[in-house]
């Protein structure tokens, strides 16, 4: 079955790869929209985007929060799956990866930016709300540390957020619209580490098969396209991308 994926990666003109959390909880990285680890301790309610715009407590214990997973994150390394995506990119396999993940390891694996959509945003950037500037991440950090609580645009004094959509936060319009375009006019559609639950990845798997691409899922648990997928392969990330790619590069050199 991994060696018929490997066959239509080769054959596709237009393949896209969509990855959910799976791909990072194999990095060490939790799954921050399920229940468990951080949210013992932080209740996801309380970190909505209204209650961000709303107050200057829900601020500063949001900043918190992102301290902690921003540490985590800087901590982990791409594994098998990050690291068999970026081959991809390198052999001209990949029209573009369409993520929900927010850690930034798709680059530390190799990709470019030109090619990844990036659809709940980073916490790589930060942003400031009213005029859009946009600050590395480790820069906003060194003041944090420095004790600023609750940071401020030093251009025009709006307020910062990591560059990440939060719980009740829209969409990133050009993002998501750029997701549902790709995933149209793709040919090979690869769905990794995703229940394919929220939105909008429910609908980019169905959009593909819709528009006549070959659709593969692979994932741990069940999904809920496994009924209109042409391949479904259940297990971890990291291994069946591996050996997914060793076939690729026997039938490609
Ligand atoms: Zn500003």
């Amino acid at each position: 079955m991994l060696r018929q994926i490997a066959e239509k990666i080769v054959q596709a003109q237009r393949t896209v790869v969509f990855v959910g959390a799976g791909v990072s909880t194999e990095s060490g990285i939790p799954d921050f929209r399920s229940p468990g680890g951080i949210w013992t301790r932080f209740d996801p309610e309380e970190f909505t985007y209204q209650n961000f715009l709303a107050s200057e407590r829900a601020r500063e214990r949001y900043w918190q929060l992102g301290r902690e997973i921003y540490a985590l994150i800087k901590a982990a390394q791409p594994n098998a799956a990050h690291l068999a995506i970026a081959e991809m990119e390198r052999m001209g396999l990949l029209d573009c990866l369409i993520t929900q993940n927010i850690d930034g390891l798709h680059f530390k694996a190799g990709n470019t930016p030109e090619k990844v959509i990036e659809i709940h945003g980073t916490v790589m950037y930060v942003l400031c709300l009213t005029c859009r500037k946009r600050y590395s991440r480790d820069e906003i950090e060194l003041r944090l540390a420095a004790g600023e609580k609750v940071p401020r645009c030093d251009e025009c004094g709006g307020l910062l957020k990591p560059a990440t959509v939060a719980f009740g936060q829209p969409m990133p319009e050009r993002e998501t619209a750029e997701a549902f375009r790709r995933s149209a006019a793709s040919d090979l559609f690869i769905c990794i580490g995703s229940s394919l639950v929220v939105h909008p990845a429910a609908q980019l798997p169905v959009v593909a098969k819709d528009n006549g691409a070959f659709l593969v899922i692979i994932n741990r648990d069940p999904t809920t396209c496994d009924s209109i997928a042409d391949v479904v392969h259940r297990g971890l990330a990291g291994p069946a991308m591996e050996e997914i790619m060793r076939y690729v590069k026997e039938m490609k050199p």
